[in-house]
């Protein structure tokens, strides 16, 4: 039996005729750029987010960097960020002229570790002064918000939430998107709300930065388009992306449910055998991956992949040792966390169509990899 990581044609043909007709309502506008589908999505997130204002934008990794240029970080500051995460949570720290300090993250929850962060700022070297963190809510868990805000607060420090992966997710009942002062998610096509293409959006309470933000992702417009205010970006959802993600979002409670249900019963059968993923108590996750830690894992997954069950490793080198940042002074300290993790994650395919069949094909197949490797 087959199992892929994801199946977005089992979702295509769930939505049936709804996304043809949205999009060809579109086609028929010809309000390609900033139609009132864009608006319409925008006013459902901030919603669903618990926030004032949601700002759609073209990418995440975009939405990361809208967040720096629109709290002011740039070139002298830096911004810490987890060392276990996809690259573009440190490449927008680049990007805006800042320079990452990379934190190390916690074994059970693989998000930053609150103590490491103090423990990096204690310990940094470099000219640089700190501004901000960006926090990640790795495979769909909310970081240690409540931590990170009291540590950022004594000396100031903005909060970002790259929420790329959790959309969706909440911590003590409160949704993913309220968290932090900014939080960022993508809408990639594999993330847990994703579009058919690329997209992104930031989320805040801030009437002045939720103004910022629809300035610098046009460029940067003042009242007047051709008045430009200040140095932005062109980073806009497509009208057609919009209209997708609007479809998308009538199914989404009950895709995180089938998500929800689907790593819970994961847990119930391999907790005997490797190291399961537990969202600490009042976390909601969004089960954007489910990963394992075990012993050998290299061998395990091609013993999978020769059963038919793809996995994938995320992520297989900690960004501190990435040859684009390594010259960093932030990329100086141990990492040990991390390193360990990126030697022993295994993602198992966890994504809303997967059939009981399937998901025992998967538990089966894992059972006598582990044996005979
Ligand atoms: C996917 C992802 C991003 C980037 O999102 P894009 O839409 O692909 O630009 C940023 N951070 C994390 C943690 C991600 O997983």
């Amino acid at each position: 039996m087959k199992v892929p990581m994801l199946d977005i044609g089992a979702q295509r043909r769930r939505l049936g005729s709804g996304v043809d007709q949205a999009l060809t309502a579109v086609l028929e506008s010809g309000a390609f750029i900033l139609g009132p589908e864009v608006s319409e999505l925008e006013a459902q997130l901030a919603q669903r987010a618990g926030v004032g204002h949601a700002v759609s934008c073209g990418n995440g990794t975009d939405a990361i960097q809208l967040a720096l240029m629109a709290l002011g970080v740039g070139p002298g500051d830096a911004v810490f960020v987890p060392t276990f995460t996809f690259a573009a949570t440190a490449e927008a720290v680049v990007l805006v002229g800042a320079e990452p300090i990379f934190v190390d993250v916690d074994a059970d929850t693989f998000n930053i570790d609150p103590d490491d962060l103090v423990r990096a700022a204690e310990g940094y070297g470099g000219d640089a002064r700190p501004r901000a963190v960006v926090a990640v809510d790795l495979f769909g868990v909310p970081a240690d918000y409540d931590a990170l805000r009291s540590i950022a607060a004594e000396d100031s420090w903005h909060l970002v939430a790259d929420a790329a992966q959790s959309f969706g997710a909440t911590a003590a009942g409160r949704p993913v998107g309220s968290l932090a002062d900014i939080t960022t998610t993508s809408f990639f096509p594999s993330k847990p709300l994703g579009c058919y293409g690329d997209g992104g959006a930031l989320f805040t309470d801030s009437a002045e930065m939720n103004g910022l933000l629809r300035s610098l992702r046009v460029h940067g417009k003042g009242t007047d388009k051709y008045d430009n205010a200040r140095i932005g970006m062109n980073s806009r959802l497509d009208t057609l992306q919009a209209a997708v993600l609007l479809e998308k979002l009538r199914i989404f409670d009950e895709e995180l449910t089938a998500r929800q249900r689907l790593a819970e019963a994961y847990n119930a059968d391999l907790a005997e055998v490797v190291q399961c993923p537990h969202p600490s108590a009042g976390v909601r996750s969004a089960w954007a991956q489910y990963t394992i830690r075990l012993r050998s894992r290299d061998a395990v997954a091609s013993a999978l992949g020769a059963c038919g069950v793809q996995t994938a490793v995320y992520y297989p080198l900690p960004l501190h040792r990435a040859g684009a940042y390594s010259a960093f002074p932030g990329s100086k300290r141990e990492l040990p966390v991390a390193d360990a993790l990126s030697g022993d994650v295994l993602s198992l395919p966890l994504h809303p169509y997967l059939t009981p069949e399937q998901q025992a094909a998967v538990v089966r197949s894992l059972g006598l990899a582990m044996m005979a490797t």
